[in-house]
């Protein structure tokens, strides 16, 4: 049957931007019609060493994507190295495996167009506007749409840095090195084996200063050669669920958590709820402004969590380097890390619904 669309309505989702997010908001919406915009071909150029847990691709069904599952998680400093065996196991994707998985899952019109701005209450594109009952905003950092609404959303005090190379290079478990070039730990650097390949890159909880100088110098402490680069900046703050009508999701929302800087099992929890709040509205078992309203409560509920992680990240870049080492093999010794990578990673356990969430009118 042709799914009827609300007065001057071409789409009844608008997704700006294909990747974890903006995929995971549209695979529920199969059936309806929704139109994807990237400004890049989906699953391209992506902006993550794509390590994340593997109970959050298989929640989804998308564990076809890993090239390396890691049971192991050592973070270095120059005075000591910690192993944590993972309570959850980690693994690292396949980006253009992962987003073409995902966007199969739904059945959205692609436009590789950038989306320029919000106008007319529509999605303003080089091509035209074009109108949506919904409009999601998962352009990543930048938050392009929800930009238009609300100039200076995006705060550089609230931004890291984060750039990497893939390069052939095999090797086991997640490896960090906290101070990799000054006295705290203000840059960090990683090592991410997947399969016979590793993503090696660095990130700064700033962004005052460009990385690459930090990158070549951590791969020739290696004995690494460098390759392409890509990277870009990561959220290190929650921004709003929704502004007006809008709905923010991924990077674009500040979803992606501070101290870790992991944003993917973010990414999928929230696009995959706010996708399915989207499809509940569009068959009318809730209203619009209900679904507006238990998004909200979604990511209200863990805003605490969020500023616990971003002062945590403020602690993290204060204390000098040989405490921090004392710090990290204390909590292995004491195996206080157990109960904290528990919560850390059972607030943003994919497949798991608020219970709010399917009971509300
Ligand atoms: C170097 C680096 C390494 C990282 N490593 C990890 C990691 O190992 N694990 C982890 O969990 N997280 C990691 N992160 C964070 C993680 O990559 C992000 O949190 C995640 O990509 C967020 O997904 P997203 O879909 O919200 O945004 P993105 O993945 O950034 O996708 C945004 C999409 O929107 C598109 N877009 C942007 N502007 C426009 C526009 N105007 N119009 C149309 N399309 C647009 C982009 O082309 C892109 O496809 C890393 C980040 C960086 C920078």
């Amino acid at each position: 049957m042709e799914h009827q669309l609300a007065d001057g309505a071409e789409y009844d989702v608008i997704i700006a931007g294909a990747s974890f997010a903006g995929l995971a908001v549209a695979a529920p919406l199969r059936g309806k019609r929704v139109l994807l915009l990237d400004r890049k071909p989906v699953g391209t150029r992506p902006t993550s060493a794509c390590g994340t847990t593997l109970q959050a691709l298989q929640a989804l069904g998308l564990e076809e994507a890993v090239q390396q599952i890691h049971q192991e998680v050592t973070l270095h400093t120059p005075y000591r190295s910690v192993t944590y065996p993972a309570s959850h196991t980690q693994c690292v994707l396949d980006y253009a495996l992962l987003c073409r998985l995902l966007q199969e899952r739904g059945d959205a019109e692609f436009l590789q167009t950038p989306a320029l701005g919000l106008e007319q209450g529509g999605v303003r594109t080089s091509q035209g506007i074009y109108r949506g009952r919904f409009l999601v905003d998962a352009s990543g950092w930048r938050a392009t749409l929800a930009s238009s609404l609300r100039p200076g959303l995006v705060r550089a005090d609230h931004l890291s840095v984060g750039i990497e190379t893939v390069i052939p290079h095999r090797q086991e478990g997640l490896h960090f090195w906290l101070g990799i070039s000054e006295k705290r730990a203000i840059d960090i650097g990683w090592v991410f084996p997947a399969g016979d390949v590793s993503h090696v890159g660095v990130a700064r909880y700033a962004r005052n200063r460009p990385l690459r100088g930090t990158l070549d110098r951590f791969l020739a402490e290696r004995g690494l050669e460098c390759g392409e680069v890509y990277g870009g900046a990561i959220p290190a703050a929650l921004r709003p669920a929704t502004i007006g009508d809008l709905f923010l999701v991924g990077d674009a929302a500040g979803h992606c958590l501070p101290t870790t800087g992991e944003g993917i099992r973010a990414a999928l929890f929230f696009g995959t709820h706010l996708g399915q709040l989207l499809n509940d509205t569009l068959e009318g078992r809730m209203t619009p402004a209900a679904a507006r309203a238990l998004y909200r409560e979604m990511v209200e509920q863990r805003r605490r969590a969020y500023g616990w992680l971003r002062g945590l990240q403020g602690l993290v870049t204060r204390t000098p380097l040989p405490l921090l080492g004392e710090g990290l093999h204390l909590a292995e010794l004491t195996a206080l890390y157990k109960p904290v990578f528990r919560r850390y990673y059972g607030g943003l356990a994919v497949g798991t619904a608020p219970a709010t969430l399917h009971t509300r009118p």
